[in-house]
C-alpha cells in the first residue's frame, strides 16, 4: 500500500468547474480540497451530497463519491449514506436557497439526531442558478429579479437556526479567506456530530462584484474572549448586526445518531424486544 501523502490535487475531478469567473465557489472549492489534504482521508472514504444550485455543483467536482441530488434534500439523504456506511465521511454542499427555503424543513431535524456529517452552506443570499431571485438570506430591501421594488422581508440567520436546531459545531467563514476556511472546514470534518458552516460566497453575477469588498470589510475574526463551549455568547456574535464575526461560535461534544441507534439495537438485544413493564409505563406515562 502506498504510502504517498494524498495532495489537495488529488481530490480534483477531470471537470472544470463550470461557474462565472470570480464567483466565490471557487475560494470554497480550493478550501474544501486543502481541508481533505489536510486530513489525509483516502478519496474512497469521502462522499459529498448536494441539492440544486450553484453550490450544489461541487460533487461533480471532487474525485470522491457523490451525488448531486435533487433540491432540497441532501440532508435526508447525506443521512442514509452515513447511517448505511458510517466509516464514509459525509460532506454536504448546499445554498442557501437550496438548505434554508425547499430543504429547510430536513434541517432542525438532521441538526437535532446530531448526524455525523458536515454542511458547507455556500450563502450569497441570492437564487444564482435560477438567475437572480430573493432567497431566504437575501438582505431586507435589496432589488432582486423577483423583488424589483425591494425585498419586504428579513433574512434569515442561519447561526442563529443551527444554535437553535442544536447542531454540535457551528461556524461561519469566507470563501475568499482560504486559509481561514480551510482551517474551519478541518475542524468541521473532525467534529463528531452535526457541523454547519455558513460560508459567505459571493455571487458577483446577481449580487455584483462589490459583495467581496463589503463581505470582507464586514468579516472579522472572533475575539479570544468567545469560548466556543459558550452558547449564549455564539448566540450574541451571530445576532451581531454590526459585524459578520467568522471562526468557531460553538461546539459541544453529543451522542450521534449512529450512538443513539446502536444503544437502541442493544437494548432490543437485552429485553428480545419487548419492553419491561415499568419501562412501559414510563413510555406512556401511566
Ligand atoms: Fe456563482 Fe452567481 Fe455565477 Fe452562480 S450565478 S456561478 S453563484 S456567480
Ligand atoms: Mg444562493
Amino acid at each position: 500500500m502506498s504510502t504517498t501523502p494524498i495532495r489537495w490535487q488529488d481530490y480534483k475531478s477531470p471537470l472544470n468547474p463550470i461557474w462565472c469567473p470570480g464567483c466565490g465557489h471557487f475560494g470554497v472549492l480550493n478550501a474544501t480540497y486543502q481541508a481533505l489534504a489536510a486530513l489525509g482521508i483516502p478519496q474512497h472514504e469521502i462522499c459529498f451530497i448536494s441539492g440544486i444550485g450553484c453550490s450544489s455543483r461541487i460533487p461533480g467536482y471532487t474525485k470522491t463519491y457523490g451525488f448531486n441530488s435533487i433540491h432540497g434534500r441532501a440532508l435526508p439523504i447525506a443521512s442514509g449514506v452515513k447511517l448505511a456506511n458510517p466509516k464514509q465521511t459525509v460532506i454536504v454542499a448546499t445554498g442557501d436557497g437550496d438548505c434554508l427555503a425547499i430543504g429547510a424543513g430536513h434541517l432542525p431535524h438532521t441538526a437535532k439526531r446530531n448526524v455525523d456529517i458536515t454542511v458547507l452552506m455556500m450563502d450569497n443570499g441570492i437564487y444564482g442558478l435560477t438567475k437572480g431571485q430573493t432567497s431566504p438570506t437575501s438582505p431586507h430591501e435589496m432589488k432582486t429579479k423577483s423583488a424589483y421594488f425591494g425585498n419586504q422581508e428579513l433574512p434569515e440567520n442561519p447561526l442563529a437556526l443551527a444554535l437553535a436546531y442544536q447542531a454540535t459545531f457551528v461556524g461561519r467563514s469566507f470563501s475568499a479567506n482560504i486559509p481561514h476556511l480551510a482551517d474551519l472546514i478541518t475542524k468541521a470534518v473532525r467534529h463528531k456530530g452535526f457541523s454547519f458552516l455558513q460560508i459567505l460566497s459571493p455571487c458577483v453575477t446577481y449580487r455584483g462584484r462589490d459583495q467581496f469588498v463589503i463581505l470582507r470589510d464586514l468579516c472579522q475574526p472572533l475575539p479570544d474572549t468567545h469560548s466556543p463551549d459558550d452558547r449564549m455568547s455564539a448566540y450574541k456574535y451571530a445576532e451581531d448586526p454590526s459585524k459578520l464575526w467568522i471562526g468557531l461560535f460553538y461546539e459541544a461534544q453529543a451522542p450521534t445518531l449512529e450512538d443513539k441507534l446502536n444503544h437502541v439495537m442493544d437494548v432490543a438485544q437485552q429485553t428480545k424486544g419487548r419492553m419491561e413493564k415499568d419501562a412501559l409505563l414510563k413510555r406512556f406515562q401511566i
